[in-house]
């Protein structure tokens, strides 16, 4: 029976939400799932693994995001942000790791004008024209968009996090709305990023019918890039207390996604390997093909602590080069050198 729904999602990327609701709280059938995604991602990827170098710029936040464990209303936790020199001095040591594609990550950090934005994204497009430059500093205005796209960035990570208005207002502070979050997404794709949206898993109050919306929100957005990891408590927050995400959930949408969105660039997340030691490893084998390793000066790591023991905080960014190529040979696929853009997204969309 769930087997049956398993083929039918992999033949028609698409299910009823009863047959997504039944596969969703359903774990006989996990290990099909998985093989049934890998064999999907294999056909559009092999075994390749993409690696984006994800360098997080500044822990200063305007906004106070009931999950988030550098949020504006956390007064314990020491800030920082990095010089422009800092940033660039992450990207030559990436670079000649073989990282070709960096992310940049922060709070939504006011100091970080639109101008600096922009003469910082230049700077790594006149050094590295090769590379893709990622940006993930949450929601601008369209002008703002445009002028780092002109800058020189061409994709665009931004989480919808929940998609139903009702959970994402338990989420978030009244200030911060779901179609605020979803207009920027859309303005995203209409300057032409290639974009990137997910959502937590197990966040708190999620239902199975809040993970049917975010899986029918992504239909309608049809990103480039797909990240979800588990919820994780954070100290100092709101949600301190709530339990973790799970881990089987987390793989199975990701085996769900990968069937869902073939093309998809799908990552293990670091979430994902901090609620489990071999978590990415399960993640890549569930369908996903992406790892972002650390790239930010380890002696600010731990300031940038979105949640409680992140992984990778400790190792320079060579150490945590060689750590990946082992896990991700161990585990059967290979990291590969190129900026790894999506195969066949226009062709699947078509179709
Ligand atoms: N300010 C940027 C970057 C946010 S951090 C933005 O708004 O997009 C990147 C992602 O980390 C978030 O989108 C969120 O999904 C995830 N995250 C934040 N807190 C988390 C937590 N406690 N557990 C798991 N993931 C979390």
């Amino acid at each position: 029976m769930i087997k049956n729904i398993i083929d039918e999602l992999k033949s028609n990327k698409n299910l009823s939400d009863e047959k997504f609701k039944i596969l969703l709280n359903d774990d006989t059938s996990d290990e099909y799932l998985f093989k049934q995604a890998d064999s999907v991602r294999r056909q559009i990827y092999a075994a390749d693994v993409y690696l984006r170098g994800l360098i997080e710029i500044t822990n200063y936040c305007k906004n106070g995001c009931y999950y988030c464990g550098i949020g504006c209303e956390n007064r314990e936790l020491k800030r920082y942000r990095l010089s422009k020199e800092e940033i660039l001095s992450c990207c030559k040591t990436g670079y000649e790791l073989g990282y070709r594609t960096f992310v940049l990550q922060g709070g939504e950090d006011i100091f970080f004008t639109d101008k600096k934005i922009c003469d910082i994204v230049s700077a790594i497009r006149k050094n590295y024209k090769d590379c893709a430059i990622t940006l993930s500093l949450g929601e601008k205005s369209k002008e703002s968009y445009t002028a780092f796209f002109k800058a020189g960035a061409n994709r665009y990570l931004l989480r919808h996090e929940t998609a139903k208005e009702n959970h994402y207002g338990k989420l978030h502070p009244e200030y911060l709305s779901v179609k605020k979050r979803k207009q920027c997404l859309f303005d995203l794709k209409e300057i032409g990023y290639q974009t990137g949206s997910g959502f937590m898993v197990g966040s708190p109050y999620q239902t199975t019918e809040n993970l049917i919306e975010d899986l029918r929100f992504l239909q309608e957005l049809k990103p480039d890039m797909i990240g979800i990891g588990p919820f994780i408590a954070a100290k100092n927050t709101k949600f301190q207390n709530f339990p973790n995400g799970s881990l089987k959930l987390t793989l199975k949408l990701i085996s769900i996604l990968r069937l869902m969105f073939p093309y998809a660039l799908i990552p293990a997340t670091t979430a994902l390997g901090t609620i489990a030691p071999n978590g990415r490893e399960l993640g890549l084998k569930a369908g996903a093909n992406v790892l972002m390793p650390n790239l930010s000066p380890v002696k600010y790591r731990n300031l940038y602590a979105l949640y409680n023991n992140k992984i990778c905080t400790g190792e320079e960014a060579a150490e945590c080069r060689g750590c990946l190529e082992r896990r991700v040979k161990n585990t059967g696929y290979r990291i590969v050198t190129d900026v790894g853009n999506v195969r066949k997204a226009v062709e699947e969309l078509k179709s």
